[in-house]
């Protein structure tokens, strides 16, 4: 039998061969899901001024410190700042201005009372106002200039997947274009003769083509684009016209046709050009990768559904976010206990389709009847893959497992 590589040793390989791709500059509203090429830094302070976290008066902490329901502060309101005002209306001892929740602070006043602190509350506006409470300290309700990021401080880091939460802290910093990495356009090829188009009723020895639709999700939930989505007979002829046919793609994802079978056409058509491998893991045992002449990453899944997607979350995955010079680059992992018990294979690593309950902190298989990698409409209720080492037999309840989570 030959040698098998470690899931590691196989990564290692892969991700050696990963560049990242070329760096564009395109607009904020274009960008979601693209990975940044350049840090963003701050444009201006943020906030820009001193401005109000409140609706009610600006005021001299000195004149309202003793202010409670039994002695009120009437003070004298003398000018009136909503949000977007540009105004510093000077005031005197005695004096508030009335302001709302945004408004630069005036130059004088070093707190805000609210209007709920206020005889009058909201009713209280530009003629006299009694404050019932006087703030906590002097500062309060102030959000201080630069409070969030001052000019030149970086906001995002190079690496960093552009998610919503990202785009609306460079958009607040300033930026308007961004410098980010290309999206990796991809291949998906079903290879298979029994294989039908999603739909079709399956004949005898028939199987719907759910790969092609499993990869192509999993391809453009990486943030990649799928360019090409080919299903193919089991002939290498049909394996050399598809990849000559996708020459534009940076990778191209075989399903199928890896393994030791007698018709396996990505083995035969490819076995010069790309290295065929075991890897100690269940499933996806027989792995295919290698760089074709021209540069593209060309990969070999095993057939069988589950297979694919524990392929695709090991290898496939993490390439398409490295081409991205994506920073983080692995699925969010957690240590749960085993509620139940199964057996893993000896030998291998076992990648097990699971249910967590996050709550409890427990994993449990997500099929009960083991972990037939066949179990392609199974495969739905996986919320993650338990990962079992490679030496150890038998999961049993109570047992800390290491647990890939699948979002
Ligand atoms: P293979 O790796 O080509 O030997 O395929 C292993 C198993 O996975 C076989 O039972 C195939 O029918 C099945 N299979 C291969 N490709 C697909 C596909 N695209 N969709 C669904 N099942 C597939
Ligand atoms: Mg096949």
């Amino acid at each position: 039998m030959s040698e098998l590589l470690t899931v590691e040793e196989h990564r290692a390989r892969i991700l050696a061969a990963v560049n990242a791709l070329p760096v564009e500059t395109v607009r904020l509203d274009e960008a979601a899901g693209r990975t940044l090429a350049a840090d963003v830094r701050a444009r201006h302070d943020l906030p820009g001024d001193d401005n109000s976290s409140m609706d009610g008066f600006a005021v001299r902490f000195a004149d309202v410190e003793g202010a409670d329901a039994e002695s009120p502060v009437p003070l004298r309101v003398v000018a009136d700042l909503p949000a977007g005002s540009a105004d510093d209306p000077a005031f005197g001892p005695g004096e508030a201005v009335r302001i709302m929740t945004g408004a630069p602070v005036p130059t004088g006043a070093d707190a805000i009372v609210p209007f709920e602190d206020t005889a009058g509350g909201l009713a209280d506006s530009l003629g006299t106002v009694e404050v019932l409470h006087a703030p906590a300290a002097a500062g309060a309700f102030i959000r201080r200039r630069g409070g969030d990021v001052r000019t030149g401080d970086a906001v995002l880091t190079a690496g960093e997947r552009l998610g919503s939460y990202a785009l609306a802290a460079a958009a607040a910093a300033g930026g308007d274009r961004l410098e980010v990495r290309r999206r990796p356009r991809v291949a998906v090829v079903s290879t298979g003769s029994e294989l039908v188009a999603p739909g079709t009723t399956p004949g005898r020895g028939q199987t719907p083509d759910s790969n092609g639709v499993l990869l192509n999700a999993l391809v453009t939930g990486a943030d990649a684009e799928v360019t090409v989505l080919a299903s193919v007979a089991d002939e290498p002829s049909a394996i050399e016209a598809v990849l000559e046919h996708a020459s534009n793609v940076d990778v191209v994802v075989f399903s199928g046709g890896v393994s030791a079978g007698a018709y396996e056409p990505v083995r035969l058509a490819l076995s010069e050009r790309i290295a065929f491998d075991k890897v100690a893991m269940q499933p996806g045992k027989p792995q295919a990768f290698g760089v074709v002449d021209d540069g593209r990453l060309v990969f070999g899944l095993p057939g069988n559904p589950v297979s694919v997607a524990v392929s695709f979350e090991v290898f496939v995955r993490p390439a398409l976010l490295a081409l991205q010079g994506r920073t983080a680059i692995d699925r969010r992992h957690a240590r749960l206990t085993a509620s139940e018990s199964w057996r893993t294979p000896p030998g291998r690593r076992q990648y097990l389709p699971a249910v967590v309950d996050l709550v409890a902190g427990t994993v449990r298989p997500a099929t009960a009847g083991g972990s037939g990698s066949h179990l392609a409409a199974s495969l739905a209720r996986a919320e993650a893959f338990a990962i079992v080492p490679a030496e150890v037999s038998v999961v049993a309840v109570g047992d800390p497992v290491d647990v890939m989570l699948i979002p």
